[in-house]
C-alpha cells in the first residue's frame, strides 16, 4: 500500500520536522485493526463502530471492517472452567450482554453457583462467576479440552454474540500476568500472585513490585493477528491499560515487528488523563515497570515508529495540552481532546481526532 510521504503533508502538524516519517493511508479505510485490553479497549470500539455506522469517521469506508487482537494474559483457570476475562467483556460489551453497572460480566446476572461453592468451602471465593457467564466458560473449556484452539473457541462463541467485529486472541497459547507483592511472612519479603488476585481481591490497592507475564515469550500470535496487522489500513491502539492489557500484546514474539513493519498508520489514544488513571490499576502497572503515570510517558514507552517504536499518531486528552510538544518532540504526531468515553458519540469523536493525525489529505 503506498505511503503518503510525510513531507507531502506539512500542514498536518504545522511542523513538517514531526512529520516525517509518519506514515498516512493513502485512501479510504476499509480494515481497521484495533489491539484491544477489557473494558476501555471494549467502550472505544464500541465508539469506533458507532462512528462507523454514521459516517463521522473521516476517510473510513461505510462499510469498514474492525478485526480486534484482545489481550489474554489475563486469564484463568478457577474451578476447572478457563476464563477469558478481556475477550468475554469485548463479546458481551459489543454483543449487548455486558451488564453495564459492573462493566464486566453478564447483564441481569445471578450467582447461585458461586454461593453453593462458598458453601462447599472452595477456595478461591473472591472470583466473581456469575451463572451466566458460567455457561460461556464450560462452552469454552469444553471445546479447548476437545482439542480447538482459543481462537476457534473465540469465534465459535462469537456466533452467539455477534460482536461486530472479528475478535482475536492476541495467542492460543497460555500466558498468564503475575504480581509480585510485599509480603513480610515470607522469607523473601515478596509472594507473586496472579494478576486477577491483585486487581479483583486486593483491587490494585498495594503497589506492584514487579510484573512477570508466564509464557509470554513462549507464545506464537493466533491465526490471522499478523495478517490483521500487515494488512490493515489503519491500526488503532485504544486506551487500553499499556502494560497488562496492550503491553503483553506487544510481548507476543512477532506482534511489535508486525506493527513496525505494516505500511498501516498506528495511532494510540491515551489512557492517562491528567496525569492519573481513569479507572483500573493502570497507575500502579506503569509504577511497576519504570514508567511515569503520563500520557507522554506512555507515547514515549510505546515509541515513534521512526525510532523503532509502535506508534504515528497518539491522543491526549485536553487536560493534557500542554504535553502534545514533549510527545511530538518523540517524533509522534498528536492533539489534545476530550479523552473521556462518556457515551457512544463522545467515544467516536476520539476515533475520528485519532484517524485526523493520519488521514489522507
Ligand atoms: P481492562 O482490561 O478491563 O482493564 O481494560 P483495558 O485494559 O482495555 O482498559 C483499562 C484502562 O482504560 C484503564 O486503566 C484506564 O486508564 C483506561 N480508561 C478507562 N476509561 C477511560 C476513558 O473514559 N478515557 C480514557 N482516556 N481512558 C479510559
Ligand atoms: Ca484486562
Amino acid at each position: 500500500m503506498p505511503v503518503v510521504p510525510a513531507k507531502s503533508s506539512p500542514d498536518l502538524l504545522g511542523n513538517p520536522a514531526i512529520g516525517q516519517g509518519i506514515r498516512m493511508f493513502p485512501h479510504q479505510a476499509t480494515r481497521i485493526t484495533v489491539l484491544s485490553g477489557g473494558m476501555g479497549g471494549a467502550k472505544f470500539v464500541q465508539g469506533l463502530l458507532h462512528g462507523i455506522d454514521r459516517g463521522t469517521l473521516p476517510a473510513v469506508a461505510p462499510d469498514a471492517e474492525v478485526t480486534v487482537i484482545a489481550n489474554t494474559a489475563d486469564d484463568l483457570w478457577i474451578h476447572g472452567l478457563k476464563v477469558c476475562p478481556d475477550l468475554d467483556t469485548l463479546m458481551y460489551t459489543l454483543g449487548d450482554g455486558i451488564d453495564p453497572e459492573r462493566g464486566w460480566g453478564r447483564r441481569e446476572e445471578t450467582w447461585s453457583a458461586k454461593t453453593e461453592l462458598e458453601r462447599y468451602g472452595v477456595e478461591p471465593t473472591w472470583f466473581g462467576l456469575g451463572d451466566r457467564d458460567i455457561a460461556t466458560h464450560l462452552v469454552r473449556t469444553q471445546m479447548l479440552e476437545s482439542g480447538y484452539p482459543l481462537s476457534e473457541v473465540t469465534t465459535a462463541l462469537c456466533r452467539r454474540w455477534q460482536p461486530g467485529v472479528h475478535l482475536v486472541p492476541m495467542s492460543d497459547d497460555r500466558v498468564e500476568t503475575h504480581v509480585a507483592i510485599a509480603d513480610a511472612d515470607q522469607a523473601s519479603g515478596k509472594r507473586v500472585i496472579h494478576f486477577q488476585e491483585y486487581w479483583v481481591r486486593l483491587r490494585a490497592e498495594v503497589p506492584a513490585e514487579a510484573l512477570v507475564f508466564v509464557g509470554l515469550d513462549q507464545t506464537t500470535p493466533a491465526p490471522g493477528v499478523l495478517e490483521a496487522i500487515a494488512d490493515a489500513d489503519l491500526v488503532i491502539v485504544p486506551p487500553s491499560n499499556p502494560v497488562v492489557s496492550v503491553g503483553t500484546i506487544l510481548g507476543v514474539p512477532g506482534i511489535r515487528e508486525a506493527l513496525r513493519t505494516t505500511a498501516a498508520p498506528v495511532v494510540g489514544v491515551s489512557p492517562i488523563v491528567g496525569d492519573t488513571h481513569v479507572r483500573g490499576m493502570a497507575h500502579q502497572m506503569l509504577t511497576a515497570i519504570g514508567v511515569e503515570v503520563t500520557a507522554t510517558a506512555v507515547a514515549r514507552h510505546y515509541g515513534a515508529r521512526s525510532g523503532g517504536g509502535v506508534l504515528d499518531g497518539w491522543l491526549v486528552d485536553e487536560s493534557d495540552a500542554h504535553q502534545v510538544a514533549s510527545v511530538e518532540a518523540a517524533g509522534i504526531a498528536c492533539a489534545a481532546v476530550p479523552l473521556m468515553m462518556i457515551d457512544h458519540e463522545a467515544t467516536a469523536s476520539m476515533a475520528a481526532a485519532a484517524i485526523g493525525l493520519v488521514r489522507p489529505l
